[in-house]
């Protein structure tokens, strides 16, 4: 009868959408058709298992992630491209206090996971550092992590906790990401020991944070680690450019 009422009252346009706040929303929080539309939703299977994007490569990860050293989970699945829309949606959510917009996120994140077939027991979400919670109020990704885990029936374990706060990864260089992540997780609850995790993230650049995370989780007796992400920002490969001396004696072409 409720979901009955639910349809009925979408039908006759009572809700709004949770992005552009126009008519079209179904009552569930989810995005109408028109935002979704404008979402780069990346392909659930054949995907990159390092960044979680398209693979553009014959190997496991893709010609972007070739440039990183092997990372320490073994499947990664982005939601979408970190662009347009998909950029909007999240920022709001992270840094304009909505953390409503979790939930249309997570519908797509479980719909994506269904879709890959990805095996895992329990999810960890990225911790946040207590300075940047009580700022923020929230952490969206342990929301994120939540409403998935209800979706799926799946225990949420917050096992990691940041003990030292970092600049936001997107101000930094990647060469120092890496750096200024050393020893910034620790276990806070150690109930993933022999289980297969999905470790959770909002957005996915170099992977750098997952990575220090997933190093973390397996120490401590974790039996697998394949990671989650909304959004996965697409990675930039700079090209190497020729040696002048090259150039110089390489004769014109006939
Ligand atoms: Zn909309
Ligand atoms: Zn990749």
């Amino acid at each position: 009868m409720k979901e009955l009422l639910r349809r009925f009252a979408a039908w006759c346009g009572f809700f709004r959408c949770p992005l552009c706040k126009e008519k079209g929303g179904n009552g569930r929080n989810e995005l109408c058709p028109e935002c979704l539309s404008l979402l780069e939703l990346l392909p659930a299977e054949g995907r990159c298992r390092g960044c979680g994007g398209r693979n553009d490569s014959a190997l496991a990860v893709c010609s972007g992630c070739m440039a990183f050293p092997a990372r320490p989970y073994s499947d990664a699945l982005a939601v979408m491209e970190y662009s347009g829309a998909a950029q909007t949606l999240i920022r709001e959510m992270k840094f304009r206090g909505h953390p409503e917009l979790a939930r249309p996120l997570a519908y797509l994140a479980v719909e994506q996971l269904r879709k890959s077939g990805m095996e895992f027991d329990v999810i960890v979400p990225v911790p946040l550092h207590w300075q940047r919670f009580l700022k923020r109020t929230y952490n969206q990704t342990e929301l994120l992590a939540s409403l998935i885990g209800s979706e799926m029936g799946k225990p949420v374990i917050r096992g990691l906790k940041k003990v030292r706060a970092t600049p936001h990864q997107s101000r930094l260089k990647k060469s120092k990401r890496q750096k200024f992540l050393k020893n910034c997780f620790a276990v806070r609850d150690r109930s993933f020991e022999c289980k297969k995790v999905l470790l959770i993230d909002d957005v996915l650049t170099t992977g750098a944070t997952v990575t220090t995370a997933a190093k973390v989780l397996l120490k401590n007796g974790a039996e697998s680690v394949k990671v989650l992400c909304s959004a996965r920002t697409p990675l930039k490969i700079k090209l190497v450019p020729q040696k002048k001396a090259y150039r110089e004696k390489t004769p014109d072409m006939p």
